[in-house]
């Protein structure tokens, strides 16, 4: 999990060079910049993908965007990122399938001049990672954590609530932040006995979700039921995304249980419909297309020899250095607010209507 860390380094950076007369350091407009993206285990990598193709080319790049393998999702990600660096590419922005694989090739880049943009998922133990750019991830468990809280009690104003507690991929440094969040908001009802987790599973690992596989969910979701909910009545699950979700939703749909309270992230087009249904209970607004602008907005900088703006520069630890990070700051969505949430998103606000 990315540590609080302190740091007094970073500050006040952006859009310096040059002023001391230094000669700036870009590179050619028409430059190569490789994008190395996981597998799309979720729609916001498949819309990342289309998004860094059109948006680079309109930014005069060549743009080599390229997807871990469903499988061997490692080792192919490993292969690309090196692969681009031989290519030339002059900015690698990577979406890591393993946050802590790919020091090797983050210092092979490195060592070439090549600079290396972690996007959306931070790369663990290197020295040679420049920049980070996402959404706020403990932000995000914060909002998954109160609003299950919120939705519990609206149901049922008096609790103690039973809850499980779901995480993501073990291997994206993500899935521990999110957890971690929603764990500053759960864990002081947890400890009142507001809030029970029934089955006694408490820990980021008995709770991993290994590859945000949906069956996976679904098996674990399955397990609890017949382990802990055979009268016990099922309050809340946090999710910590909507794949993840309707999965959970699935199968306490198929135990003949009634809904309970169930968490997301990502604004999926089912997961909006849910929601709008009155199933799933809430998702996360991360808009995609502001993530990737403010990502080619680093490599523009980068190009003219600037610095990149960042507005952290002390969250995120990889246990190597603190990065130098960019946040934006993420939504929580619910039926109150779905309108709004998706007013000026073209994919999803007829779905709201
Ligand atoms: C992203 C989430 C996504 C998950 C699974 C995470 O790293 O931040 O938005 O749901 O990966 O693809």
């Amino acid at each position: 999990a990315a540590m609080l860390a302190l740091a007094g380094c970073g500050s006040g950076r952006d859009g310096d060079s040059g002023s001391n007369g230094e000669a700036a350091k870009g590179f050619a407009a028409n430059s190569l910049i490789g994008v190395a993206l996981p597998a799309k285990t979720s729609e916001n990598w498949v819309l990342a993908g289309e998004l860094f193709t059109n948006g680079l080319k309109e930014a005069g790049f060549q743009g080599d965007v390229q997807y871990a393998g469903a499988s061997t999702t490692v080792a192919d990600q490993q292969a690309q990122i090196t692969a681009m660096v031989t290519k030339g590419a002059k900015v690698i922005v990577i979406g890591a399938t393993d946050a802590a694989q790919l020091s090797t090739q983050v210092a092979a880049a490195h060592s070439a001049g090549v600079k290396v943009i972690a996007y959306d998922r931070l790369i663990t133990n290197t020295p040679d990672l420049d920049y980070y750019v996402a959404f706020d991830n403990f932000k995000v468990g914060q909002l998954q954590g109160q609003a299950l809280l919120d939705g519990m009690k609206a149901k049922k104003p008096n609790g103690p609530y039973n809850i499980e507690l779901f995480s993501g991929s073990p291997d994206d440094n993500n899935a521990g932040v999110f957890f971690d969040g929603a764990m500053s908001v759960l864990k002081p009802e947890i400890d009142k006995g507001t809030v029970v987790v029934a089955s006694g599973q408490k820990d980021v690992k008995q709770t991993a979700i290994q590859g945000w596989k949906a069956e996976g969910a679904q098996a674990r979701m399955d397990q609890l039921l017949t382990s802990t909910y055979g009268s016990k009545e099922l309050d809340g699950v946090l999710s910590p995304n909507d794949t993840l979700a309707r999965a959970i939703l699935t199968s306490v749909k198929g135990a003949g249980k009634p809904t309970p309270v169930v968490t997301g992230q990502d604004s999926e087009v089912e997961s909006v419909k849910s929601i709008v249904a009155g199933e799933q209970y809430m998702t996360i607004n991360k808009d995609t297309r502001n993530l990737v602008k403010e990502t080619i907005n680093m490599v523009k900088a980068l190009q003219a020899g600037n610095t990149p703006q960042v507005n952290d520069t002390k969250s995120y630890n990889n246990g190597s250095k603190v990065v130098d990070t960019f946040l934006l700051p993420p939504v929580a969505v619910t039926k109150a607010n779905v309108v709004e949430a998706y007013a000026n998103d073209p994919k999803l606000a007829p779905l709201t209507k």
